[in-house]
C-alpha cells in the first residue's frame, strides 16, 4: 500500500467540507446572485449536515479499499495515463450518474433518492446530503467500471483522484443556489458544454428533468432538459431570481432551442 494512496484517500475523505464551507462563505460575503429566492424550511441544514457525516467519506473508503485490495490495479503513474484516466472517469461518471439518477426517479427506486430531494431549495450542504445507499450506488458504479478496466488496461489512481476533486467542487457549486456566470451563459460555447448552478437548482425545485451532472448532453439526447434553463440563468445572473419553486420563465424567441430542433 503506497503512501500516495493513503494521502489521496485522506484528502478525498475530508475535502468536501472546505469546498462546502468556502462556497457558503462566498455566497454570504460576495453578494452572490440567488437562482431562487425562497426560504429553506427550518431544520434543513441540520439534516443535511447529519447526512454528510455518514456519506461524505464513502468515495474515499471505496477508493482505498478497491485499490489496496487489488480489485483496482494501480499502474505506475505517468502524466498521460493520469490525463487519460481523468477523461475516462469524467465521461463514464456522466453516463453512470445520468442513468442511475433517471432510474432513481422511477417509482420503484425513488426511495433511494428521496432523502436528497427533501431539499427543494438547495444550498452548499445539499451537495453532501444523500442516503447511504444512494452514495454507495453512485460510488461503486464509478469505481466498479474503472476496476474492471484496470484488469486489461492501465489506470491511474491520480487521474481518479483529480476527477473526484473536480466532481466534488462542481457538485458543491451546482447545489449553491447562486449564479456566478454572466447573463447569457448558455448561449456561449462554455454554456453549451458545461452546466452552471442554475441547471441542478431547477432539478431540485421542479423535481424532474435536468438529470445531468456536469454537462447537459445526455439530457439533450434524451429530451429531459428544462427548455427555460438559459432564460432562468440570465434572470438569476441579472439579479432577478425566481420567487416560486414551480415558476417557469418565457422562452426567448430569438434563441435557437436545441430541444426544439426537428429530429433528423
Ligand atoms: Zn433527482
Ligand atoms: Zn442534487
Amino acid at each position: 500500500m503506497s503512501l500516495e494512496l493513503q494521502v489521496c484517500t485522506v484528502i478525498l475523505a475530508v475535502i468536501h467540507y472546505p469546498f462546502v464551507i468556502g462556497v457558503q462563505w462566498y455566497a454570504r460575503n460576495r453578494s452572490a446572485k440567488p437562482v431562487i429566492r425562497v426560504a429553506e424550511p427550518p431544520g434543513q441544514r441540520a439534516r443535511e449536515i447529519r447526512n454528510a457525516w455518514l456519506t461524505t467519506p464513502m468515495h474515499a473508503a471505496l477508493y482505498f479499499t478497491l485499490t489496496a485490495g487489488g480489485a483496482l490495479h494501480a499502474a505506475p503513474e505517468t502524466a498521460s495515463l493520469a490525463l487519460g484516466t481523468f477523461l475516462l472517469t469524467f465521461v463514464w461518471t456522466e453516463v453512470w450518474h445520468y442513468a442511475s439518477h433517471v432510474a432513481m426517479h422511477t417509482r420503484a427506486l425513488h426511495f433511494i433518492h428521496k432523502e436528497h430531494h427533501r431539499s427543494r431549495v438547495t444550498e452548499p450542504w445539499t451537495s453532501v446530503s444523500f442516503s447511504v445507499l444512494e452514495k454507495l450506488i453512485f460510488s461503486l458504479g464509478i469505481l466498479g467500471l474503472l476496476a474492471l478496466v484496470s484488469h486489461w488496461h492501465e489506470v491511474s489512481i491520480f487521474g481518479i483522484f483529480a476527477y473526484y476533486l473536480l466532481c466534488f467542487f462542481t457538485n458543491t457549486l451546482g447545489h449553491a443556489n447562486f449564479e456566478f456566470r454572466n447573463p447569457g451563459y448558455y448561449t456561449r460555447v462554455m454554456g453549451r458544454v458545461f452546466n452552471s448552478p442554475t441547471y441542478h437548482t431547477l432539478h431540485h425545485a421542479r423535481y424532474i428533468k435536468n438529470y445531468g451532472l456536469i454537462t447537459p448532453w445526455l439530457d439533450r439526447l434524451f429530451g429531459t432538459e428544462w427548455p427555460d434553463v438559459p432564460e432562468v440563468q440570465t434572470r438569476a445572473a441579472s439579479g432577478e431570481p425566481l420567487t416560486r419553486l414551480s415558476e417557469r420563465v418565457a422562452l426567448d424567441p430569438t434563441r435557437i432551442h436545441l430541444t426544439q430542433l426537428p429530429a433528423r
